[in-house]
């Protein structure tokens, strides 16, 4: 089966590869030369996920999944959530978020947190959507230089390490992404 995954982030799609079985043919916006930037302008990491889902599908007329994540701070009521990307502004700068989250946490003991990843397929005319949590806390300082966005800074539940400390293989183990991609793959199997 071919699938276009609807992103163009090349750390979502490398995690992604990882995990897919083979019979399942990864497209990537990159192999169809596609390079304008989907909007993600709904208030919901879900209405975002479907967003991208269909604006890609309408355009390629092909089988599509897309992935929404964000990162929600149970101390600053669940942000910054579907602002994870821009959270320090338009330039969605990973260093300047994580700056931020950081200073804003500083004096709060409270450091729960949890990534949550939704996908959104599109296939043969429905939409459907797959998704996954990992819970954590953000630690005091940024460590590790692995893996990308607000890694440095999220020790994942049982782990003394941050995902940027982790491999990648123990990332989609136990993380948020490669729980909502399991359940995607779970679903084509059936198919
Ligand atoms: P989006 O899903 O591409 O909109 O990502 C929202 C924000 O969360 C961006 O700042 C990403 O860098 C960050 N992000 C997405 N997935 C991950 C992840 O697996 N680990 C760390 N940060 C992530």
């Amino acid at each position: 089966m071919d699938l276009i995954f609807a992103t163009g982030n090349k750390n979502k799609l490398l995690e992604i590869n990882k995990i897919i079985p083979k019979n399942i043919k990864i497209i990537s916006l990159k192999d169809l030369k596609f390079k304008e930037d989907i909007p993600e302008n709904e208030n919901t990491i879900e209405g975002n996920a479907i967003y991208k889902a269909k604006y890609i599908s309408k355009k390629f007329g092909l089988n599509v999944f897309s992935d929404d994540t964000g990162l929600e701070v149970n101390a600053l009521n669940s942000s910054p959530g579907v602002y994870s990307a821009r959270y320090a502004g338009p330039e969605k700068c990973s260093e300047s978020n994580m700056k931020l989250l950081l200073s804003k946490l500083k004096l709060i003991s409270d450091r729960s947190a949890q990534f949550k990843t939704v996908i959104a397929l599109n296939i043969n005319g429905k939409t459907l959507i797959f998704e996954g949590i990992c819970k954590g806390e953000i630690s005091h300082e940024k460590k590790g230089k692995g893996g990308f966005g607000y890694d440095p800074i999220f020790i994942p539940n049982n782990h003394k390490k941050t995902f940027a400390e982790l491999s990648l293989s123990r990332k989609n183990e136990i993380g948020h992404r490669g729980k909502a991609v399991t359940k995607l793959v779970n679903y084509l199997n059936f198919l």
